[in-house]
């Protein structure tokens, strides 16, 4: 019985997207927990698919208007060229005004007015449409109208979006699917309607799993792009954007933000008395110790062979300091001969040192690890030269 149980849930779990984790999986469900990495890319990427349906539509809508001409009698065809050249000036003004700035709030904002411009012109028009009496070509073109909310719809799938995301816009293009219903209450056909209605569900449905599946390539890409593959931590190109986002996300706040350089003592010679294979052991054990009392908002980076970076983010210099020590005083672990694995780190602090911008301070920071270095190694620096240079010596594991 738990066999076949177990095989049960094993096919289940098969069927999860596998090139995602199992502590990805939540990622599809709401952005909550999607990394600032994660979110500047999907912004990118989302203002930019924007951007090209806005220049498709902006050149599409107008173009359509002729068929209008041929087909519709003068005030209806007056009427409704009025909606698409208002449409189309609308989507110009979002390909104009929207650039990709990689904020989630902008991409949100961009992806409304994309949707809301179409919805708007879909109540208008069937709102024309709807007392007219049509007759066979005029209302064939008549009910082309009427599959706007389903290209809406199935244009969700260009985006990589959460479920949450895409139960919202869903939602709202389905309510403009009930409200074009009522506007028209007195001519409707409800059979029709109801049909229509319930195939814009189902295409809901397969478009969110459309997008999902796209959010899933993208987190796996981002993983594998900002991932150091030997110890799994972010890389150096990614930290420096990571760096980048928390240096103005605490800036804007007037928080402080702690930065440390840790670098490894004596490591070539692990390699050189024990092998490639055995230093890499060390590197991976090391990050894993670090890893293991650092909190969930500090960041580490891989920021060379068997040098580290520690951000962390609200973090003043005395609370750095207790940090730091309570991370060395559980130790790096240990080298291949079993002596305790060292290091010598330099912290610099935004508000302590009066650094104005990330680069100066990462500058400190490297500068005093090598002040530690130079000292004897096994140690934390964290003052400048200048004001008296202030070693701490970290307790041996
Ligand atoms: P110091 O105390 O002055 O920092 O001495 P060190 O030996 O740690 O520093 P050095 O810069 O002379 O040597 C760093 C060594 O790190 C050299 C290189 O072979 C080793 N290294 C860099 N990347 C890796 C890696 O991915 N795996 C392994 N096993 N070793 C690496
Ligand atoms: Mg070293
Ligand atoms: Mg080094």
């Amino acid at each position: 019985m738990a066999a076949s149980c177990d095989s049960f849930i094993h096919r289940l779990t098969s069927l999860l997207p596998s090139e995602l984790e199992n502590t990805e999986l939540g990622q599809l469900l709401s952005p909550k927990k999607h990394s600032l990495i994660l979110n500047r890319r999907r912004a990118t990427l989302i203002v930019n698919r924007v951007r090209l349906f806005a220049f498709l539509f902006a050149v599409l809508t107008p173009l359509w208007g002729l068929v209008d001409l041929v087909v519709f009698s003068y005030p209806l065809w007056m009427g409704l060229a009025t909606c698409r050249i208002v449409a189309s000036l609308a989507f110009v003004c979002l390909l104009l005004f929207y650039r990709p700035r990689g904020n989630m709030l902008d991409a949100y904002r961009s992806m409304t007015l994309l949707f809301a411009i179409p919805t708007l012109f879909y109540i208008a028009s069937h709102t024309l449409l709807g007392g007219q009496h049509l007759t066979s070509f005029s209302a064939m073109v008549a009910t082309g109208y009427a599959f706007l909310p389903f290209v809406l719809m199935a244009g969700l799938a260009i985006f990589p979006l959460t479920l949450k995301e895409n139960l919202v816009l869903a939602s709202v293009l389905l309510l403009a699917q009930g409200l074009a219903g009522y506007l028209n209450w007195a001519t409707l056909n409800w059979p029709s309607f109801a049909g229509g209605f319930w195939l814009l569900a189902l295409i809901a449905g397969v478009t969110a799993l459309a997008s999902m599946s796209q959010l899933a390539f993208m987190i796996a890409l981002v993983r594998q792009a900002v991932r150091d593959p030997l110890t799994g931590i972010l890389s150096r190109g990614s930290g420096e954007e990571i760096l980048g986002l928390q240096w103005n996300a605490v800036k804007r706040r007037n928080g402080c933000l702690s930065l440390v350089f840790i670098d490894l003592d004596h490591f070539k010679a692990v390699n050189d008395q024990f092998g490639h294979e055995a230093g890499d052991r060390v590197l991976r054990e090391a990050t894993k110790n670090m890893l293991g009392s650092l909190r969930g908002s500090d960041s580490l980076l891989r920021w060379g062979g068997e040098e580290f970076l520690l951000i962390m983010p609200d973090t003043d210099i005395q609370q750095a300091q207790q940090a730091l020590q309570r991370l060395l005083s559980k130790g790096l672990g240990t080298r291949p001969d079993g002596q305790p694995l060292t290091a010598s780190l330099g912290l610099a602090e935004r508000c302590f040192d009066g650094c104005e911008d990330y680069q100066s301070l990462l500058e400190l920071a490297d500068r005093r690890m090598y002040l530690a270095k130079s000292s004897g190694r096994n140690r934390l620096c964290w003052q400048d030269e200048s004001e008296g240079e202030t070693l701490f010596s970290l307790p041996r594991a």
